[in-house]
């Protein structure tokens, strides 16, 4: 009975500390582990998706870099601008977790403000960028997933990370053009045909639900020539998806 009531009072204070929390910026405290409070993430550097019907590629000037590219939409939190440059480089190639916390925390925040939107048409199923095997086995995640999970999340659709796969490791491409990036990146995704379809969750039948004619959100962390991207979209399109909208943290122009 007594180590009934220790074994309670140990749970509670565990959750009462875990509830307890400091904004990462202004460091308050705030009561919920969510890393950042609202007003520092409503301060984070950001482009104006509400004027856009939350698409960039409703600006003349972003439409024209992009106008070759494949997918239909493209939706960017941030400029690649401190603090998110700053925040997906500690994430992705240091690995401090606490950097991915933060980063899904400005993806959540400003999501659900494009869900506002009247005009906003948000996606049917959530696919992350891949990363080839090696890659993966060295840095021990794929820092596109985590990002997928949360857009997944707030637009309350599947996240199936399993049907894209990349085939070729290809080197950095922080440095490469365009042209070069669209050359590396040729044939290098695949769609796995078992896996373009997918059980529905709230289903008792396990009915199996196919891609084609869906609107896909394809997750990245950083869109720069937008090759990579297109490239999959390329891909997804063959196989009959209906519109394929690009989410990403942060657009680097
Ligand atoms: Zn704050």
């Amino acid at each position: 009975m007594i180590t009934d009531t220790i074994e309670k009072l140990v749970a509670k204070a565990t959750q009462l500390v875990h509830l307890f929390n400091y904004c990462e910026l202004c460091e308050q405290p705030i009561y919920q582990q969510v890393a950042l409070c609202d007003h520092c993430v409503s301060l984070i550097p950001r482009f104006q998706l509400d004027s856009l019907s939350g698409d960039l590629l409703n600006r003349p000037e972003i439409y024209g870099l992009y106008s070759k590219c494949v997918f239909d939409h493209l939706i960017a939190i941030s400029p690649y601008q401190y603090p998110m440059s700053d925040w997906l480089k500690q994430f992705k190639y240091l690995g401090r977790w606490q950097y991915q916390r933060l980063c899904c925390r400005v993806l959540n925040f400003h999501l659900n403000e494009l869900l506002k939107l009247s005009d906003f048409c948000p996606p049917d199923i959530v696919m992350p960028v891949p990363i080839h095997i090696n890659r993966w086995q060295h840095r021990g995640f794929n820092q596109t997933l985590p990002l997928a999970r949360t857009v997944a999340k707030v637009f309350k659709v599947h996240c199936n990370a399993d049907c894209l796969v990349r085939q070729n490791q290809t080197g950095s491409q922080a440095q490469a053009s365009g042209q070069l990036r669209r050359k590396q990146l040729k044939n290098n995704f695949a769609l796995l045909p078992n896996e373009t379809s997918y059980e529905t969750s709230n289903e008792v039948t396990g009915k199996r639900v196919k891609l084609e004619g869906m609107h896909v959100a394809l997750v990245d962390d950083v869109v720069t020539t937008g090759a990579t991207v297109s490239e999959i979209s390329r891909l997804l399109k063959a196989a009959n998806v209906a519109k394929v909208s690009v989410y990403c943290l942060a657009l680097s122009l």
